[in-house]
């Protein structure tokens, strides 16, 4: 190589790595290790570029342009994510209207908004389960670094059948209601189901969801009932297998659940219903239970306030908004896989680690909800060796607390340092 080829060789990569993210030496107190729910003491985390290049013992001395963060007294841990949010809307006594009042870009303004406030609080990573299909324009906004925000994987908008959870015209006038079909993911038959799902590829969504029972807060009379036949369902997920795609299921009532189970679903968000048998069959078929306790607390909370919900949803509201805590700790005493899970947008976006105290608080160990909440996502989300865990090559997604969780999991509502993908977002 000529002497000026080496030196454009220098200069180019002088150029790289001056425009490319910082490079930091985290000091680290105490790191959790979520892999095997170990307390590491005074490490370097070497962050280069996005990723996590090594994690050195000691505190590492920083030399040229390295940032060195002091994290002594800190208890650090991989970012954390939440596998069922709606970052599109937030609940207001108003949003029933909102349907008709807001554009697409008055939706897009407040999801801006959530999407930070979830950043902030910890959540590098969510699975957006459904709204317009704003959310994947929102993705991609945030991957493309325009704005702040967790790391998506989205839906987009969620299938229904005909008048079922997530019709996105039910409660209009018959003027306004329509007949939306598959390109607006409401499902009839095996044909549509397929159609429908390859529309989502075509949108850019990244997953499936379906509401396979009815739901709480659409306006329609059950809560519970099947709304997928198993055939639909097993025309969704066979097909969404050809795009690498998982499916997610809503459902409260334990026939739909069940149906969803075996028509091949990945995870049943809720669950509220579930019976033994259906627990038995979540485990033997490696379906995972999303719990949305903090949901469930909401909903039952605002039912009681006159007006607050359209009057259709308030009884269905009452009846299931509780129930869903119980069902959880028994599912995860029988064995159920357990992936976390909060429905932010139901409750106000940015408070997602409440759920960590209900789910300690209806009998599941600190360490095993943090695991939910980093390795068990990070698996079903098809990146277990990029997120979920502080290691060599994984994303360096890493918030730190000032206490040990796993001895206090409230401390996890405080966050107090967020990195997200090799960026400082809050210190
Ligand atoms: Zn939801």
């Amino acid at each position: 190589m000529t002497r000026f080829k080496l030196r454009l060789t220098t200069l180019l990569i002088a150029f790289c790595s001056f425009t490319y993210a910082q490079d930091f030496y985290l000091h680290c107190g105490k790191i959790l290790d979520t892999e095997n729910g170990k307390m590491l003491a005074d490490k370097t985390i070497v962050v280069s570029g996005n990723t996590i290049q090594s994690i050195e013992d000691g505190y590492k001395n920083a030399d040229g342009n390295i940032e060195v963060i002091d994290l002594k007294n800190k208890v650090v841990l991989p970012g954390l994510i939440d596998m069922h949010v709606h970052l599109e809307s937030e609940t207001n006594p108003k949003q029933y209207l909102e349907r008709y009042t807001n554009n697409d870009a008055d939706v897009a303004f407040n999801a801006v908004g959530f999407a930070k406030r979830t950043l902030l609080a910890g959540f590098t990573t969510v699975r957006d389960l459904g709204g317009s299909g704003v959310n994947i324009a929102l993705k991609n906004a945030i991957a493309k670094g325009s704005i702040e925000g967790p790391r998506i994987f989205t839906a987009g908008k969620s299938l229904a059948t005909t008048g079922g959870h997530a019709d996105p015209t039910n409660g209009s006038s018959r003027k306004l209601m329509g007949n939306p079909g598959p390109k607006e993911g409401v499902v009839n038959s095996v044909d549509d189901a397929k159609k429908a799902v390859r529309q989502r590829y075509k949108n850019g969504a990244d997953l499936i969801k379906i509401t396979a029972t009815g739901g709480v807060l659409s306006v329609a009379k059950s809560s519970s009932n099947p709304q997928f036949t198993i055939e639909e369902i097993k025309a969704i997920t066979e097909t969404a297998k050809d795009y690498g795609f998982h499916v997610a299921a809503h459902a409260h009532g334990d026939e739909g659940m069940q149906r969803a189970i075996l028509g091949g679903v990945k995870t049943i968000e809720h669950g509220t219903l579930m019976s033994e048998e259906t627990m038995d069959l979540m485990i033997k078929h490696n379906a995972y239970l999303v719990p949305t306790l903090t949901a469930g607390k909401e909903v039952s909370e605002k039912a009681l306030i006159q007006g607050y919900y359209p009057d259709i949803i308030v009884p269905k509201a009452l009846e299931i908004g509780p129930k869903i805590q119980n069902t959880f700790g028994k599912a995860y005493k029988k064995g159920v896989g357990i992936a976390f899970g909060t429905d932010a947008g139901v409750y106000q976006h940015g408070q997602n680690a409440k759920e960590f105290g209900f789910m300690v608080e209806a009998g599941m160990p600190a360490i095993q909800a943090i695991q939910s909440a980093t390795i068990t996502n990070a698996l079903i989300l098809n990146m277990a060796n990029k997120l979920g865990q502080i290691k060599t090559g994984f994303f360096a997604d890493i918030i730190a607390v000032d206490q040990n969780p796993v001895e206090n999991i409230k401390i996890l509502e405080k966050i107090s340092f967020v990195m997200k993908n090799g960026k400082i977002v809050k210190q």
